[in-house]
Order: C-alpha cells, then structure tokens, then sequence
C-alpha cells in the first residue's frame, strides 16, 4: 500500500471499516482485526514449537515407586494400585523406547477399572498423573451419549486435555484421559439395565481410534461452533486413556460365567475357592462383553482390573489416614485462623456410621463432615478462642438436624 493511504497493509480495509489502525515504518499500518488474527498465528505456531523437556527414564518412578505415592492418597485397593502402577509405567516405558532394529513394538497400555461408584478410581488416576507431572482430564462418558453429533463430541475429550496444558500439544500427547462411566455407553440389547434410547455402539465405535491411537482434529475451544477456530492435530498414540465405570449388575454375569465354568469334574475344587460377596476379583474381558462392551473396545483397553468396596475400616481409615485426608483438610482450615481444631474420637467413627447408614460410601464422609463444621466454620473466625473439640453430641445435634436428603444428593 502506498503511504498515507489509509487502508490495512494487510486486509487491505480502509480506516472507516475497522475501528483502528496500529502504524508501523515506512506507512505501514495494521488495523485492529488483522492485529487479533496476527496474534492468534503466533499462538498457533508457538504451540507446535514448544518442547517440554521429555520424561527421561531415570526420571521414570519404578512400579513400586508409583504404588508406594498411591497408598499415601488412596486406601486399600491393592490390586488396581499394582496393575495400574505397572501399566503406568510400561506405557511411559514404551514411550522412551528408542528405534532398534528388532521391530519389537510395545503395545498401549491403556487401563479399564471396574468398581462401584465412590471407591477410589478417579483419585487412582488423578493421583498417578499428579506423580508422573502430566497432563490429566477427566471426562464423562454419559456426555457422548447425549448429543448428537457423536464424532464432534468424542474429539472434544481432548479439548479438555488441550486446555489443561495450556495448548501445549507436545505435552497433552503424552497426557492421561480418565473416561468415567464408561459402562453407560454400554449396547442396550445386551444390558437390560441401561434405559436410554440413545444406542451406546456409535459411541464405543468412535472411541476407538482414540484409544488405539490416531492423529484427531480437535477444536481448540470444543465443540462450539467457531468460525475461525482452527482445529489442532493431536496424536493420541502416546495419550494414556484410563476408563472407569460402575457396571452395576455385572456380578451376575461373573456369577453365571463362573458356574458354567465349573460345570465338571473340577466343579466342587472351584467352587470352594470363589469369594460370593466379591464377585468383581474374578472379572475378566468377557464380563465386560456380555455387559455390552463391543469386542474392539474391550482389545484396546488390555489392562482390566476391579475396585473393592469400601467397608467401614476402610472408611475410617479414608477419614485421616490419606496425605490430604478430609479430618487433615478441615484442620488445616481452622489452624489458618489460628484454631486448633481436634475431634473425639467416637466422633469419626459416629461420621462413618453415618455414612454407611445413608449408603453414601467415601463420598458422604466429606458432605457429612462438612455439615458438622458448617456453623463452625461460619461464627469461630469471628470469635477469640484458640482450640476447638467436636464432641459426638454436638455432631450428632447437627445431623440430626441436617436434611438428609440434601446430603445424600452430595
Ligand atoms: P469413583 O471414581 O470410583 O466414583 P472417586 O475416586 O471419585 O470415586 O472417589 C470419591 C471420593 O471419595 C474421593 O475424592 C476421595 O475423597 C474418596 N475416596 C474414595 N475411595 C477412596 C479410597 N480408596 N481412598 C481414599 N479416598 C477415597
């Protein structure tokens, strides 16, 4: 453009369309629109040139290393810590593992847990990433179920991931993906149980690519319609996808997969070993089959392990034995007022009867609590005192005037 013309050196808008000009040398000038798209360009392109520093293996916590930070947040749970620390670190593993020559390629590892709902597997896989310092999104399957457009909304469960690496493409490829309630998009003719209309196979078919890896286009912003948005490429072969799901009733196919195994002369020997109150030890890929997993799916998530009940031990423990256990949280909360907050003791235990009598499972230990201190929390900031005991009267005063409903939608 020639000087003191006043158009965009770049759209080529005069000064009347746009709402201003930036000026540069020599007559050049900008208008506030190309500006904005100037800069998006250069977000775009210092993404793909970011280079985080890539894990290095003396860096990679060993299994054991990994099991040993899970205990110090989740209670119990053995068998999910140690499968999922070891394929864990066999997927890291495989990411470090240079070129050779012997064509040995190691396969994902990504991960299905099984396990009523409340017994530790998103914090099992929250707590993983947080060891490993990678990006980590939790996403729920039950949204893919519910809009239409199926292929848009898959890809969207990497916006997320994306967003919590700031847009850091290299990163978020080499993140974790927890996909919670992966059983609701179960296929309903095998699983009388679901009753939404919409069929869970175009779903689990979507999926697929994902898990096993494949270059995606995701919109950077999700799935809003966004004229300029321009999608981002990532490639999920290196993304860890970790699945969880409830699967309500597949006891009964562990049970009637179980017995018609031990039809025969081993009957009797298999059927003294198998523990009728903990079915899920005893699941296997099949299981997940009959419950309406398509085959394809169930291959790509090798790793298959099930979480246990919490009974009331367990509970008590998850009460104060985690590194941020709930009765730590509230204690440092007080102590930020200067207050030291302590309990009686049959008053944690009086919060897990609580709990299990309103079937509320670890989850009702927090809403519980929580309605315990509330009036606390709200007046002892004002006051003077230095020291604060719960009594089991003074909680149960509270419970029992708490509405239960409300707590039991917690
Ligand atoms: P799920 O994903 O199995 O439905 P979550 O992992 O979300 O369950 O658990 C809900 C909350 O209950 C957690 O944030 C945690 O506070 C508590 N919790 C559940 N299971 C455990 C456990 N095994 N150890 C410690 N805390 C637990």
């Amino acid at each position: 453009m020639a000087k003191n013309t006043k158009h965009c050196s770049f759209c080529g808008r005069t000064e009347a369309q746009v709402d201003f000009f930036i000026l540069g040398q020599d007559g050049a000038q900008i208008c506030n629109e190309c500006a904005v798209q100037a800069a998006d360009i250069v977000k775009e392109n210092s993404i793909k040139k970011s280079n985080i520093p890539n894990l290095q293996k003396d860096q990679l916590p060993k299994p054991i290393e990994i099991k040993e930070y899970l205990d110090q947040y989740v209670i119990g749970q053995e068998e999910a810590k140690k499968y999922l620390s070891v394929a864990v670190y066999n997927h890291y593993k495989r990411l470090m593992q240079e070129r050779t020559s012997d064509d040995i390629e190691i396969e994902k590892s990504n991960i299905i847990m099984v396990g009523s709902t409340g017994t530790g597997k998103t914090l099992l896989a929250k707590t993983i990433a947080k060891k490993l310092h990678v990006p980590f999104c939790i996403v729920d399957a039950t949204v893919l179920t519910e809009a239409g457009y199926v292929g848009e909304d898959i890809e969207s469960i990497l916006t997320r991931l994306l967003q919590v690496a700031d847009y850091d493409v290299k990163a978020a490829e080499r993140g974790i993906v927890f996909i919670d309630e992966i059983d609701k998009i179960a296929r309903k003719s095998d699983n009388p149980s679901i009753t939404r209309d919409v069929s869970g196979e175009g779903v689990q078919q979507g999926l697929l690519k994902l898990l096993e890896g494949a270059v995606v286009n995701v919109p950077p912003q999700g799935g809003r319609k966004h004229p300029d948005q321009k999608m981002i490429a990532v490639n999920t072969q290196n993304i860890l996808f970790v699945c969880g799901g409830a699967f309500d009733g597949i006891e009964k196919k562990i049970a009637s997969r179980l017995n018609t195994r031990v039809v025969g002369y081993t009957a009797a020997k298999e059927n003294e070993s198998v523990d009728k109150h903990n079915l899920l030890q005893y699941i296997a890929p099949q299981d997940l089959k009959s419950f309406g997993l398509i085959p394809e799916i169930i291959g790509r998530l090798p790793i298959l392990t099930y979480l246990e009940p919490l009974d009331r031990s367990a509970l008590r423990r998850i009460l104060t034995e985690p590194k941020n256990s709930i009765i730590k949280q509230y204690t440092k909360l007080f102590d930020m007022d200067g207050v030291e907050l302590t309990f009686e003791e049959n008053v944690l235990e009086y919060i897990v009867d609580k709990a299990i009598e309103f079937k509320l499972g670890a989850r009702g230990l927090r809403s519980i609590t929580e309605t315990i201190m509330m009036d606390e929390m709200y007046e002892m900031p004002s006051k003077n005192d230095k020291n604060l005991k719960v009594s089991l009267l003074y909680a149960q005063s509270k419970i029992e005037r708490a509405n239960i409903n409300r707590l039991k939608t917690a």
